[in-house]
């Protein structure tokens, strides 16, 4: 969204018409002054980090008061760019100033003391500090007034003196506002009133607890001097679903319910829930596919739990994908292992006649990292099921061919479910799918060359999806 408001080019980052008051409001603070100035960017969805840019040559000595008067006069920001050509840019310290005498005695600060973070770290860290759970060590919720569900919270004001309950948290927007001092703000502003601590110190102490302080970057004019923070690489499928299965309990289910709309879903599986309580053997394999149908639902879920894996679970993670998972069900089949290896793909399938088929599927596991292993080899040179175990142990994922319902095929992929291992289930004919498995999504394929050239392409999206691209 972006309008023209007086002469100056308005942008809101998220499309937000209240960003668009806003900035309104501050051209007209900014009276005369405005003539100056090209655009402003709302950069932030509750923070109000803004960026405004001064037409070439038209610097006036009175903008940086101005600016910052007007800033504080629409009720606050986390920081305002102001880029004009000569050198004559600046930055102003986040400010939530309530009254204009503030303002009137306001203070460009000295460029030793700019500090303004990056827009997307800050959101990053309101999405993962509810201001309610913050708010919650310093107050007690009237729990006739509240209304948690929707995240609508009372308490008495923890910033004046009362009996009754007039300060108000809208948690999913991130504010508060008290009906009886007029306090409001969001989780920075929160944090520096009950600490008496500034701005830059609350967005670092909230960001240790949203365990993201090594993400802190500082935004603006030195943003260049800045190293850029390496990201971890994505999490794929399998990493989730080891993590989920090693660290997940009921309440974890039930929040990212909350948290990718798939509460109906969660609750509605015939297994997962039941199998994660009784601890079950087939859980893995139930939890595999709760995360493949988000995945394939491609409606922004599986991001989210991504994200919420990564908040909860942030520093143990990249460990968790080394755990042993129900060990205890492989052990009474009379294999022993470490742990998972997830580093070929193994391919179950009959004997005799399936070579160009194994050749389109080894073609779709070259697009990713692992190497395609071929489970029959084994099952052709001896009867040892160890070497099965093994194989799938050390499968990320498990292909099998179902073509003409082969029972060891079908012995491999119970064991590779009850694994947890993600099974792709392929057939040249739809009848060999039993009833139970069709849930699993099988890949259909016709045995000529253009067929396979289809079944390659379909395999290589889901593996990559799976285990990553090569
Ligand atoms: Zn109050």
């Amino acid at each position: 969204m972006g309008e023209e408001y007086k002469g100056v080019l308005l942008q809101s980052r998220y499309d937000l018409k209240s960003d668009i008051v806003r900035m309104r409001e501050m051209v007209d603070w900014l009276g005369d002054l405005s003539e100056n100035v090209e655009s402003i960017i709302c950069d932030s969805k509750l923070g109000h980090c803004y960026g405004i840019v001064i037409k070439p040559d038209h610097w006036h000595e009175g903008l940086p008061a101005a600016i910052r008067t007007a800033g504080i006069a629409i009720g606050g920001h986390n920081g305002i760019l102001v880029e004009a050509n000569r050198g004559r840019g600046f930055n102003i310290d986040p400010d939530w100033g309530e009254t204009l005498e503030v303002a009137a005695e306001a203070r460009i600060a000295p460029r030793e003391d700019r500090m303004i973070f990056s827009p997307v770290l800050l959101d990053r860290i309101r999405e993962k500090v509810a201001l309610s759970d913050l708010a919650s060590r310093w107050v007690t919720w009237d729990t006739r007034k509240s209304n948690f569900a929707r995240g609508d919270y009372w308490a008495p004001c923890p910033f004046h003196k009362e009996a009754s309950a007039s300060f108000h948290i809208d948690d999913p927007k991130g504010y508060y506002y008290c009906f009886g001092c007029q306090a409001k703000g969001d989780v920075f502003k929160f944090l520096c009133d009950m600490r008496g601590i500034d701005f830059s110190q609350s967005v670092k102490q909230l960001a240790f607890i949203a365990g993201l302080d090594d993400e802190i970057t500082l935004y603006g004019a030195n943003q260049q001097d800045v190293p850029a923070t390496p990201q971890p690489d994505p999490l794929n499928l399998i990493q989730i679903k080891d993590i989920m299965v090693d660290k997940f309990d009921q309440e974890n289910f039930l929040e990212i319910g909350v948290v990718t709309g798939w509460t109906n879903h969660i609750r509605r599986h015939p297994r997962l829930l039941r199998s994660l309580s009784w601890g079950d053997p087939d859980y893995p394999g139930n939890v595999l596919d709760l995360i493949t149908a988000m995945d394939e639902a491609q409606d922004g879920s599986i991001d989210k739990l991504k994200s919420y894996i990564d908040s909860k679970f942030s520093s143990e993670y990249r460990a968790a994908t080394q755990t042993t998972a129900f060990s205890a069900a492989k052990k009474n089949l009379g294999y022993q292992f470490e742990h998972p290896r997830n580093d070929i793909i193994g391919v179950m399938m009959p004997f005799g006649g399936f070579a160009p088929v194994y050749e389109a599927i080894k073609s779709a596991c070259e697009t990713t990292q692992l190497p395609a292993k071929r489970a029959d080899e084994v099952w052709n040179h001896s009867v040892l099921i160890n070497d099965i175990l093994e194989l799938i142990n050390h499968s990320a994922v498990v292909i099998c061919d179902l073509t003409g319902r082969n029972e060891n095929v079908f012995y491999e992929l119970g064991i590779a479910h009850a694994w947890g291992k993600p099974v792709i289930p392929i057939t040249q004919n739809k009848d060999d799918v039993p009833f139970d498995l069709r849930h699993h999504r099988y890949l259909h394929y016709h045995n000529n060359s253009e067929g396979r050239q289809t079944l390659q392409d379909d395999l290589a999206r889901k593996l990559q999806s799976l285990v990553g691209k090569r």
